[in-house]
């Protein structure tokens, strides 16, 4: 019976796509008894002008090959969703806010807690000084801190419409726009974020953040390599990636990852080189003395090794902690921590110009 059927369905043409219905793939499925024959039609619109006119033929020319069976055709609903989201991912890629920023450059660490975000605050600031425009994007889900760092909290930022299309104000603190991914959820939520919904929150912070023109965009990364740092990757150009690590954590296999997850083929992202955190310590009472905490040369060391640069190394420094907490990049309070930081964002900059 089966073949009966679907010789019918071959017979009916569809009059836009000119396909007769078994060839075109509009035949969902077949269940066919003596008593009982029921097809099911799919269509490629979800509102096909077509649809019922053939959903009645086919029924017509069923009950006329088998008057005794009761005949039912059905047309199964497509589901449209996610070639809608496709859609809507696509324009929002082609309407984006980014066109106008000359550098990305994204801040990775293998682990959590080596100054990531500290490098990160510090170094914009740093930039913007040095008389560039600087965002920042926090895209740490499970740690954002950037808010905290430039001392605007509880920022929630505006959203514009301008021709249709909106747009996210950013915090700006001087010449530096701040963006956050905690200004749009509770970071006791953060760990909660399934991969997706954090995908798509960061994708509109990215594209519909009202950047204007920007020297540098600079994106604080979740510690380690994953699903996030693979998304943002591919959301948009990056120019060059910063690893930040203490001296002991450098040579651990995080930190190798990361450094691979750029250089992989498919990603071909430039490692501009590494940051040496809390390289060592020195007592206000003793001002010639290094004490290396965390090691001596670690990062150095590594750099060679994997063929990066070391940017710089950034000591610790007790004003460094209390800007972080205070809401003020040290840089823009204690000259000591400016000058390291001066050297390091020199660097940067250099390799950035020297990649173009
Ligand atoms: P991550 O973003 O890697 O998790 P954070 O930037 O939050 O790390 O830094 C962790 C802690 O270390 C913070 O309390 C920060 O103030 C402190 N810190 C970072 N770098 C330094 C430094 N060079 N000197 C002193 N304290 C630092």
């Amino acid at each position: 019976m089966d073949r009966e059927i679907r010789a019918i369905l071959a017979s009916v043409i569809h009059p836009e796509t000119e396909e007769n219905l078994v060839d075109g793939g509009f035949v969902d499925s077949i269940s066919a008894t003596e008593e009982k024959i029921t097809v099911g039609l799919r269509f490629r619109k979800s509102r096909d002008p077509f649809a019922i006119k053939i959903k009645n033929r086919v029924e017509q020319l069923i009950s006329d090959l088998y008057p005794d069976s009761t005949v039912t055709v059905f047309i199964k609903q497509v589901d449209n969703s996610a070639a809608k989201r496709k859609d809507k991912i696509e324009q929002m890629k082609s309407n984006t806010t980014t066109t106008s920023i000359a550098n990305v450059i994204a801040i990775a660490s293998g682990k959590g807690g080596v100054g990531k975000s500290t490098v990160t605050s510090n170094l914009a600031a740093t930039l913007a000084k040095m008389g560039y425009k600087v965002g920042v994007l926090d895209a740490d889900i499970y740690g954002p801190s950037q808010s905290k760092m430039f001392g605007v909290e509880g920022y929630l930022p505006d959203a514009v419409q301008v021709d249709g299309n909106d747009y996210i104000v950013p915090a700006e603190v001087g010449n530096i726009k701040i963006i956050s991914i905690a200004m749009f959820i509770r970071p006791t939520d953060a760990l909660l974020w399934r991969g997706t919904m954090a995908n798509s929150a960061l994708r509109q912070l990215i594209h519909q953040t009202a950047w204007g023109e920007l020297d540098f965009l600079l994106i604080d990364l979740p510690p380690g390599t994953g699903d996030i740092h693979l998304s943002i990757i591919s959301e948009l150009k990056i120019d060059g990636a910063v690893i930040v690590s203490t001296p002991q954590q450098v040579a651990v296999a995080d930190v190798v990852r990361g450094v691979e997850m750029f250089r992989n083929p498919n990603v071909n992202i430039p490692v501009l080189g590494v940051i040496e955190n809390m390289s060592w310590f020195t007592p206000a009472e003793l001002p010639n003395n290094r004490y290396y905490i965390f090691g001596n040369g670690g990062a150095a060391r590594y750099a060679a090794e994997v063929g990066v640069d070391l940017l710089g190394q950034i000591p610790i420094i007790q004003a460094i902690m209390d800007g972080a907490d205070n809401g003020t990049p040290a840089v823009d309070t204690t000259s000591e921590v400016e000058k390291y930081y001066r050297q390091t964002a020199e660097k940067v900059v250099e390799k950035l110009l020297k990649k173009c």
